[in-house]
Protein backbone atom coordinates (compact mmCIF):
# COMPACT_ATOMS: atom_id res chain seq x y z
CA UNK A 1 0.00 0.00 0.00
CA UNK A 2 1.01 3.29 -0.87
CA UNK A 3 2.98 5.16 1.96
CA UNK A 4 0.88 8.61 2.97
CA UNK A 5 -1.38 10.10 5.87
CA UNK A 6 -4.83 9.17 4.05
CA UNK A 7 -3.39 5.47 4.31
CA UNK A 8 -3.55 5.88 7.78
CA UNK A 9 -6.42 7.51 8.45
CA UNK A 10 -8.08 5.17 6.56
CA UNK A 11 -6.38 1.99 8.61
CA UNK A 12 -7.29 3.88 11.73
CA UNK A 13 -11.25 3.57 11.00
CA UNK A 14 -10.99 0.24 9.30
CA UNK A 15 -9.17 -1.07 12.30
CA UNK A 16 -11.99 -0.02 14.59
CA UNK A 17 -15.08 -0.89 12.45
CA UNK A 18 -12.48 -4.57 12.54
CA UNK A 19 -13.33 -4.59 16.55
CA UNK A 20 -17.41 -4.55 15.98
CA UNK A 21 -18.87 -7.38 16.11
CA UNK A 22 -19.14 -9.06 12.55
CA UNK A 23 -22.65 -9.06 10.84
CA UNK A 24 -25.04 -11.73 11.32
CA UNK A 25 -24.00 -15.00 9.95
CA UNK A 26 -27.90 -15.69 9.46
CA UNK A 27 -27.99 -12.16 7.99
CA UNK A 28 -25.82 -13.08 5.24
CA UNK A 29 -27.22 -16.04 4.22
CA UNK A 30 -30.81 -14.48 4.55
CA UNK A 31 -29.39 -11.47 1.79
CA UNK A 32 -27.68 -14.43 -0.16
CA UNK A 33 -31.57 -15.95 -0.32
CA UNK A 34 -33.09 -13.10 -1.48
CA UNK A 35 -30.74 -12.12 -3.81
CA UNK A 36 -30.76 -15.68 -5.30
CA UNK A 37 -34.59 -14.91 -5.80
CA UNK A 38 -34.27 -12.23 -7.61
CA UNK A 39 -31.52 -12.83 -9.93
CA UNK A 40 -32.64 -13.91 -13.25
CA UNK A 41 -32.73 -17.31 -14.14
CA UNK A 42 -28.84 -17.74 -15.47
CA UNK A 43 -28.50 -17.79 -19.08
CA UNK A 44 -27.80 -20.83 -21.04
CA UNK A 45 -26.40 -22.31 -24.25
CA UNK A 46 -27.70 -25.74 -25.66
CA UNK A 47 -26.15 -27.43 -28.41
CA UNK A 48 -26.93 -31.12 -28.67
CA UNK A 49 -26.27 -32.66 -32.22
CA UNK A 50 -28.92 -35.28 -31.56
CA UNK A 51 -32.74 -34.51 -32.40
CA UNK A 52 -33.94 -36.75 -29.98
CA UNK A 53 -31.93 -35.72 -27.03
CA UNK A 54 -31.87 -32.09 -27.63
CA UNK A 55 -35.72 -32.21 -27.57
CA UNK A 56 -35.76 -34.44 -24.16
CA UNK A 57 -33.49 -31.82 -22.92
CA UNK A 58 -35.60 -28.95 -24.16
CA UNK A 59 -38.34 -30.28 -22.60
CA UNK A 60 -36.84 -31.08 -19.38
CA UNK A 61 -35.90 -27.03 -18.94
CA UNK A 62 -38.48 -24.16 -18.65
CA UNK A 63 -37.65 -20.67 -18.96
CA UNK A 64 -37.80 -20.38 -14.85
CA UNK A 65 -34.86 -22.72 -14.78
CA UNK A 66 -32.46 -21.47 -17.79
CA UNK A 67 -33.22 -18.78 -19.91
CA UNK A 68 -31.43 -20.68 -22.50
CA UNK A 69 -30.84 -20.54 -26.52
CA UNK A 70 -30.39 -23.11 -28.33
CA UNK A 71 -28.63 -24.18 -31.44
CA UNK A 72 -27.71 -27.60 -33.49
CA UNK A 73 -24.34 -26.53 -34.72
CA UNK A 74 -21.31 -26.32 -33.48
CA UNK A 75 -19.69 -23.44 -34.81
CA UNK A 76 -22.71 -20.91 -34.84
CA UNK A 77 -22.73 -21.98 -30.84
CA UNK A 78 -19.38 -20.75 -30.49
CA UNK A 79 -19.96 -17.34 -32.49
CA UNK A 80 -23.41 -17.04 -30.70
CA UNK A 81 -21.24 -17.67 -27.26
CA UNK A 82 -18.50 -15.12 -27.90
CA UNK A 83 -21.07 -12.27 -28.86
CA UNK A 84 -22.54 -13.19 -25.67
CA UNK A 85 -21.58 -14.91 -22.66
CA UNK A 86 -23.42 -17.54 -21.22
CA UNK A 87 -22.56 -19.27 -17.83
CA UNK A 88 -24.41 -22.90 -18.80
CA UNK A 89 -23.33 -24.79 -21.60
CA UNK A 90 -25.04 -28.21 -22.52
CA UNK A 91 -24.22 -29.98 -24.91
CA UNK A 92 -22.87 -34.05 -26.50
CA UNK A 93 -19.92 -32.36 -28.81
CA UNK A 94 -17.20 -33.06 -27.37
CA UNK A 95 -15.68 -30.82 -29.39
CA UNK A 96 -17.62 -27.56 -28.43
CA UNK A 97 -16.37 -28.99 -25.22
CA UNK A 98 -12.96 -28.60 -26.03
CA UNK A 99 -12.94 -25.42 -27.83
CA UNK A 100 -15.11 -23.83 -24.96
CA UNK A 101 -12.15 -24.33 -22.74
CA UNK A 102 -9.50 -23.62 -25.31
CA UNK A 103 -11.04 -20.34 -25.12
CA UNK A 104 -9.59 -19.42 -21.73
CA UNK A 105 -11.03 -15.65 -21.07
CA UNK A 106 -11.44 -14.31 -17.71
CA UNK A 107 -14.71 -15.96 -17.39
CA UNK A 108 -15.87 -20.08 -17.76
CA UNK A 109 -19.10 -22.02 -18.51
CA UNK A 110 -20.67 -24.51 -16.29
CA UNK A 111 -20.38 -26.80 -18.88
CA UNK A 112 -22.57 -29.97 -18.71
CA UNK A 113 -22.12 -32.72 -21.02
CA UNK A 114 -24.24 -35.74 -22.15
CA UNK A 115 -22.56 -38.54 -23.64
CA UNK A 116 -23.46 -40.94 -25.65
CA UNK A 117 -23.45 -43.68 -24.02
CA UNK A 118 -24.37 -44.28 -20.53
CA UNK A 119 -20.62 -46.31 -19.94
CA UNK A 120 -18.94 -44.41 -17.07
CA UNK A 121 -15.45 -44.59 -19.70
CA UNK A 122 -17.87 -42.21 -21.93
CA UNK A 123 -18.66 -39.46 -18.89
CA UNK A 124 -15.41 -39.64 -18.34
CA UNK A 125 -13.69 -38.82 -21.49
CA UNK A 126 -16.18 -35.35 -21.42
CA UNK A 127 -15.22 -34.47 -17.71
CA UNK A 128 -11.23 -34.99 -19.03
CA UNK A 129 -12.09 -32.57 -22.02
CA UNK A 130 -12.93 -29.90 -19.72
CA UNK A 131 -16.60 -30.83 -19.10
CA UNK A 132 -17.83 -29.74 -15.21
CA UNK A 133 -20.45 -32.23 -15.62
CA UNK A 134 -21.57 -35.22 -17.45
CA UNK A 135 -24.53 -37.43 -17.67
CA UNK A 136 -25.80 -40.06 -20.00
CA UNK A 137 -28.26 -39.88 -23.07
CA UNK A 138 -30.57 -42.52 -21.17
CA UNK A 139 -30.29 -41.02 -17.82
CA UNK A 140 -33.92 -41.06 -16.04
CA UNK A 141 -35.38 -37.36 -15.59
CA UNK A 142 -34.61 -37.08 -12.22
CA UNK A 143 -30.89 -37.59 -12.60
CA UNK A 144 -31.30 -34.73 -15.98
CA UNK A 145 -32.96 -32.54 -13.69
CA UNK A 146 -30.57 -32.85 -10.96
CA UNK A 147 -27.89 -32.16 -12.99
CA UNK A 148 -28.96 -29.39 -14.86
CA UNK A 149 -30.58 -27.84 -11.04
CA UNK A 150 -26.81 -28.04 -9.93
CA UNK A 151 -25.36 -26.28 -12.94
CA UNK A 152 -28.43 -23.86 -12.68
CA UNK A 153 -26.88 -23.44 -8.91
CA UNK A 154 -23.01 -22.77 -9.26
CA UNK A 155 -24.18 -19.99 -12.24
CA UNK A 156 -26.51 -18.33 -9.74
CA UNK A 157 -24.07 -18.23 -6.88
CA UNK A 158 -21.52 -16.62 -9.45
CA UNK A 159 -23.82 -14.20 -10.48
CA UNK A 160 -24.50 -13.66 -6.98
CA UNK A 161 -20.92 -13.07 -6.06
CA UNK A 162 -20.41 -10.84 -8.72
CA UNK A 163 -23.16 -9.05 -7.83
CA UNK A 164 -21.19 -8.64 -4.35
CA UNK A 165 -18.39 -7.23 -5.17
CA UNK A 166 -19.73 -4.52 -7.43
CA UNK A 167 -21.45 -3.56 -4.52
CA UNK A 168 -18.39 -3.77 -2.04
CA UNK A 169 -16.22 -2.16 -4.60
CA UNK A 170 -18.83 1.25 -4.75
CA UNK A 171 -18.81 1.12 -0.65
CA UNK A 172 -15.33 0.71 -0.48
CA UNK A 173 -13.60 3.93 1.60
CA UNK A 174 -10.33 3.79 -0.62
CA UNK A 175 -10.27 4.03 -4.42
CA UNK A 176 -9.73 1.36 -6.52
CA UNK A 177 -7.69 3.07 -9.02
CA UNK A 178 -5.10 5.45 -7.28
CA UNK A 179 -5.55 3.63 -3.71
CA UNK A 180 -6.07 7.32 -1.91
CA UNK A 181 -9.43 7.45 -0.37
CA UNK A 182 -12.92 7.28 -2.10
CA UNK A 183 -15.60 9.93 -2.99
CA UNK A 184 -17.98 7.90 -0.30
CA UNK A 185 -14.84 8.44 2.50
CA UNK A 186 -14.74 11.99 1.64
CA UNK A 187 -19.10 12.77 1.95
CA UNK A 188 -18.80 10.59 5.16
CA UNK A 189 -15.44 12.21 6.70
CA UNK A 190 -15.04 15.49 5.92
CA UNK A 191 -18.21 16.58 7.22
CA UNK A 192 -16.51 15.06 10.35
CA UNK A 193 -13.54 16.55 10.70
CA UNK A 194 -15.02 19.99 10.56
CA UNK A 195 -17.34 19.06 13.82
CA UNK A 196 -14.29 17.92 15.73
CA UNK A 197 -12.37 21.43 14.30
CA UNK A 198 -15.55 23.54 15.13
CA UNK A 199 -15.62 21.65 18.98
CA UNK A 200 -12.17 22.36 19.07
CA UNK A 201 -12.00 25.81 17.70
CA UNK A 202 -9.63 24.63 15.75
CA UNK A 203 -8.36 25.86 11.91
CA UNK A 204 -8.97 23.76 8.91
CA UNK A 205 -8.58 23.97 5.46
CA UNK A 206 -9.93 22.28 2.13
CA UNK A 207 -8.03 22.08 -0.99
CA UNK A 208 -9.34 20.77 -4.25
CA UNK A 209 -7.38 20.62 -7.32
CA UNK A 210 -8.25 19.25 -11.06
CA UNK A 211 -5.78 17.95 -13.32
CA UNK A 212 -5.29 20.18 -16.56
CA UNK A 213 -6.23 19.11 -19.93
CA UNK A 214 -6.70 15.40 -18.89
CA UNK A 215 -8.82 14.59 -21.79
CA UNK A 216 -5.94 15.29 -24.11
CA UNK A 217 -4.03 13.46 -22.53
CA UNK A 218 -6.26 10.56 -22.37
CA UNK A 219 -6.83 11.35 -26.09
CA UNK A 220 -3.40 11.12 -27.57
CA UNK A 221 -1.60 8.83 -24.91
CA UNK A 222 -4.49 6.22 -24.02
CA UNK A 223 -6.42 5.46 -20.92
CA UNK A 224 -4.13 3.02 -19.52
CA UNK A 225 -1.03 6.81 -19.88
CA UNK A 226 -4.17 8.35 -17.86
CA UNK A 227 -4.76 5.32 -15.27
CA UNK A 228 -1.30 5.68 -14.56
CA UNK A 229 -0.98 9.52 -14.81
CA UNK A 230 -4.11 9.39 -12.01
CA UNK A 231 -1.97 6.58 -9.76
CA UNK A 232 0.84 8.74 -9.67
CA UNK A 233 -0.90 12.11 -9.42
CA UNK A 234 -2.24 10.60 -6.10
CA UNK A 235 0.96 9.33 -4.94
CA UNK A 236 2.05 12.38 -5.30
CA UNK A 237 0.25 14.35 -3.35
CA UNK A 238 0.36 12.09 -0.58
CA UNK A 239 3.98 12.11 -0.48
CA UNK A 240 4.15 15.88 0.07
CA UNK A 241 1.50 16.20 2.75
CA UNK A 242 2.15 15.20 6.96
CA UNK A 243 1.69 11.72 7.13
CA UNK A 244 -1.29 10.28 9.28
CA UNK A 245 -2.94 13.56 9.98
CA UNK A 246 -3.79 15.11 5.71
CA UNK A 247 -5.63 13.26 3.96
CA UNK A 248 -6.29 12.76 -0.31
CA UNK A 249 -9.77 11.72 -1.70
CA UNK A 250 -10.01 10.96 -5.32
CA UNK A 251 -13.27 13.21 -5.65
CA UNK A 252 -14.16 12.53 -9.55
CA UNK A 253 -12.46 11.17 -12.62
CA UNK A 254 -9.78 13.40 -12.35
CA UNK A 255 -10.21 15.71 -9.28
CA UNK A 256 -8.82 15.41 -5.29
CA UNK A 257 -9.91 16.83 -2.25
CA UNK A 258 -6.94 17.11 0.26
CA UNK A 259 -8.35 18.15 3.60
CA UNK A 260 -6.09 19.67 6.02
CA UNK A 261 -7.06 19.49 9.47
CA UNK A 262 -5.30 21.92 12.14
CA UNK A 263 -4.22 24.05 9.11
CA UNK A 264 -5.13 27.66 8.93
CA UNK A 265 -5.58 29.42 5.71
CA UNK A 266 -1.77 30.63 5.38
CA UNK A 267 -0.08 27.82 6.40
CA UNK A 268 -2.83 25.59 3.86
CA UNK A 269 -1.65 28.24 1.20
CA UNK A 270 1.82 27.14 1.35
CA UNK A 271 0.73 23.45 0.73
CA UNK A 272 -1.33 24.35 -1.86
CA UNK A 273 1.55 26.15 -3.84
CA UNK A 274 3.37 23.32 -2.92
CA UNK A 275 1.39 20.31 -4.02
CA UNK A 276 0.71 22.43 -7.15
CA UNK A 277 4.87 22.67 -7.98
CA UNK A 278 5.64 19.26 -7.32
CA UNK A 279 3.26 18.39 -9.71
CA UNK A 280 4.63 20.67 -12.38
CA UNK A 281 8.05 20.73 -11.74
CA UNK A 282 8.39 17.28 -12.67
CA UNK A 283 7.15 15.84 -15.58
CA UNK A 284 5.80 12.13 -15.13
CA UNK A 285 6.75 9.31 -16.82
CA UNK A 286 5.00 6.63 -18.99
CA UNK A 287 6.25 3.88 -20.97
CA UNK A 288 9.63 5.71 -21.48
CA UNK A 289 8.03 9.04 -21.87
CA UNK A 290 8.06 11.84 -20.34
CA UNK A 291 4.42 13.40 -19.83
CA UNK A 292 4.34 17.16 -18.76
CA UNK A 293 1.45 17.34 -15.97
CA UNK A 294 -0.05 20.74 -14.21
CA UNK A 295 -3.19 20.76 -12.16
CA UNK A 296 -5.38 23.71 -10.69
CA UNK A 297 -5.95 24.00 -7.40
CA UNK A 298 -8.64 26.02 -5.34
CA UNK A 299 -8.46 26.36 -1.72
CA UNK A 300 -10.55 27.24 1.17
CA UNK A 301 -8.97 28.10 4.72
CA UNK A 302 -10.60 28.17 8.05
CA UNK A 303 -8.47 29.85 10.80
CA UNK A 304 -10.82 29.00 12.92
CA UNK A 305 -13.73 26.40 12.42
CA UNK A 306 -17.02 28.11 13.88
CA UNK A 307 -19.33 25.88 15.85
CA UNK A 308 -23.10 25.57 15.22
CA UNK A 309 -22.80 26.62 11.28
CA UNK A 310 -25.53 24.94 9.47
CA UNK A 311 -24.20 22.62 6.49
CA UNK A 312 -20.60 24.26 7.09
CA UNK A 313 -19.06 21.24 4.92
CA UNK A 314 -21.03 21.64 1.84
CA UNK A 315 -20.38 25.55 2.17
CA UNK A 316 -16.61 25.16 2.66
CA UNK A 317 -16.64 22.97 -0.06
CA UNK A 318 -18.75 25.00 -2.52
CA UNK A 319 -15.85 28.23 -1.57
CA UNK A 320 -13.13 25.51 -2.36
CA UNK A 321 -14.75 24.59 -5.69
CA UNK A 322 -15.07 28.36 -7.18
CA UNK A 323 -11.63 28.69 -6.14
CA UNK A 324 -10.46 26.08 -8.26
CA UNK A 325 -13.17 27.60 -10.91
CA UNK A 326 -10.92 31.02 -10.79
CA UNK A 327 -7.56 29.07 -10.97
CA UNK A 328 -9.14 27.24 -14.27
CA UNK A 329 -10.29 30.04 -15.75
CA UNK A 330 -7.51 32.28 -15.45
CA UNK A 331 -4.80 30.35 -17.53
CA UNK A 332 -4.52 26.93 -14.94
CA UNK A 333 -1.32 25.63 -12.96
CA UNK A 334 -2.33 28.08 -10.49
CA UNK A 335 -3.60 28.48 -6.62
CA UNK A 336 -6.57 30.28 -5.92
CA UNK A 337 -7.53 30.94 -2.22
CA UNK A 338 -10.41 31.97 -0.57
CA UNK A 339 -10.42 32.26 3.46
CA UNK A 340 -13.21 31.56 5.13
CA UNK A 341 -16.04 34.66 6.05
CA UNK A 342 -12.95 36.81 4.75
CA UNK A 343 -11.60 38.10 1.09
CA UNK A 344 -10.10 35.92 -1.53
P1 LIG B 1 -9.69 20.95 -17.65
O1 LIG B 1 -8.29 21.46 -17.71
O2 LIG B 1 -10.69 21.99 -17.93
O3 LIG B 1 -9.95 20.25 -16.35
O4 LIG B 1 -9.82 19.88 -18.83
P2 LIG B 1 -9.89 18.33 -18.71
O5 LIG B 1 -9.68 17.75 -20.05
O6 LIG B 1 -8.98 17.85 -17.64
O7 LIG B 1 -11.36 18.12 -18.16
P3 LIG B 1 -12.57 17.25 -18.70
O8 LIG B 1 -13.55 17.23 -17.57
O9 LIG B 1 -13.03 17.74 -20.03
O10 LIG B 1 -12.01 15.79 -18.94
C1 LIG B 1 -11.70 14.95 -17.90
C2 LIG B 1 -11.24 13.66 -18.50
O11 LIG B 1 -10.82 12.74 -17.50
C3 LIG B 1 -12.30 12.96 -19.29
C4 LIG B 1 -12.21 11.52 -18.88
O12 LIG B 1 -12.05 10.71 -20.00
C5 LIG B 1 -10.96 11.45 -18.02
N1 LIG B 1 -11.08 10.48 -16.94
C6 LIG B 1 -11.97 10.48 -15.95
N2 LIG B 1 -11.78 9.41 -15.15
C7 LIG B 1 -10.74 8.72 -15.66
C8 LIG B 1 -10.07 7.51 -15.28
O13 LIG B 1 -10.39 6.86 -14.29
N3 LIG B 1 -9.04 7.11 -16.06
C9 LIG B 1 -8.65 7.82 -17.14
N4 LIG B 1 -7.62 7.37 -17.85
N5 LIG B 1 -9.27 8.94 -17.53
C10 LIG B 1 -10.29 9.39 -16.80
MG1 LIG C 1 -9.42 18.39 -15.67
MG1 LIG D 1 -12.56 17.53 -13.92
Amino acid sequence: MAAGGQTTVIQRILERRAERPPVNAEETTASIAVMLRVVPPPKALLMILDPNVRQIIERRITSDILDYLSLPEEAEALRRFTDEYRPVVITDSMELVRRLRARGGERAPFILYISDLDESSEREAGLAAGADDSVGRRATERELDARIAAARRIAELEAVLRITLAENRKLSATDDLTRVASRRFFSKHFPREMERAARYGRGLSLILCDIDHFKKLNDTLGHAAGDHILRGFGARLQQNLRRGVDWVARIGGEEFAIVLPETPYEPALEVARKLRAAIAKTPFSYDRKSIEVTASFGLCGLDRVPAGERQLAQRVLKIADAALYRSKNSGRNRVTATMFGGTT
